[in-house]
């Protein structure tokens, strides 16, 4: 099981497969990075709003890995967007974490009805300036908001984390980053269990020997996309990490991206505020 380091248009690197704490409870949090480190996994993604960064850090902390060999990744929360209140946010989720440096911090959302995100990312740029972050990104924006960053004149994102999974391919986004050397990171990468009895998936778990998630897993890594999948079950946590040793055929990558149908299983960016 090997994962790729994929590289980052401002010469660091992040691990293509990840584990995700998004819904994880608090209190489980610490025990699911622990059983996801010792798996291999060597890529967190956390955030502000899962109330979760304390057991991340406690994980870190008591898995005794060296700080440069797992990479962390936190969001702003939408509430704490503008410049001041991003400086204020990032030392409270560093607190929390535990941590002196972050490996990667994203702007959440971009929340269109606050407009704040050009005054935020200008906060980002000098926690960039300052390295107190190695890497600055964005989340759930759309090409326009992408667009208004470059129109700014402003540092363009490392990466932008998306919904994108089968029923939701997200072509005319990928190609935007592709264009602007932005990678792409999926979120909910398995539409949170929604593309998973797919007959396209079901037939190319059948022929690779592998689980419907290892499959769906493998067709984003063989894309590029950076995923990192949630899990609190030790089982599967340990299965999707082996996604890494499933490659897929260009026929069952096209099988399974013609399952797209545009369908979001979280809400949309043009309109949560
Ligand atoms: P995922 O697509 O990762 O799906 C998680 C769900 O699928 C859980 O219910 C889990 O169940 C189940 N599952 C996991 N592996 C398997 C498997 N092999 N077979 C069957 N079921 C499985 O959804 P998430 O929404 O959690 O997304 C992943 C990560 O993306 C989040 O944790 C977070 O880090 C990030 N994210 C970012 C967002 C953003 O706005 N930037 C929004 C949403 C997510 P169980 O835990 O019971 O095993």
């Amino acid at each position: 099981m090997t994962v790729q380091d994929i590289p980052l248009n401002d010469g660091t690197t992040i691990p293509q497969l990840g584990f995700g704490v998004f819904q994880i409870d608090p209190a489980e949090t610490q025990a699911a990075v622990e059983k996801a480190l010792e798996v291999g996994y060597r890529h967190l993604d956390t955030a502000k709003i899962y109330r979760n960064e304390g057991g991340v850090g406690a994980a870190l902390a008591a898995s005794g890995l060296d700080r440069d060999d797992v990479f962390v990744t936190t969001k702003l929360w939408n509430s704490n967007q503008g410049y001041d209140s991003t400086l204020a946010a990032f030392d409270a989720s560093m607190d929390r974490l535990g941590l002196e440096v972050l490996d990667l911090y994203l702007i959440h959302w971009p929340t269109p009805e606050k407009d704040l995100f050009v005054d935020t990312w200008k906060a980002f740029e000098k926690l960039k300036a300052d390295g107190r972050v190695r890497s600055i990104g964005v989340s759930n924006f759309r090409v326009q908001d992408l667009q208004r960053l470059l129109d700014e004149g402003l540092t363009v994102p490392s990466v932008n984390q998306i919904e994108l999974h089968p029923a939701l391919t997200q072509d005319a986004l990928r190609a935007f980053h592709a264009e602007h050397d932005i990678a792409t990171e999926a979120w909910s990468p398995l539409a949170q269990g929604a593309v998973l009895d797919e007959q396209a998936v079901l037939d190319a778990a059948d022929a690779h020997d592998a689980t419907p998630g290892q499959v769906v897993l493998a067709w984003h890594l063989a894309q590029g996309n950076i995923v990192f999948p949630k899990s609190v079950t030790p089982e599967r946590i340990e299965s999707n990490f082996g996604a890494t040793d499933v490659s897929l055929s260009d026929d069952e990558i096209a099988a399974i991206s013609s399952i797209n149908r545009d369908e979001r299983v979280g809400p949309d960016p043009s309109t949560l505020n």
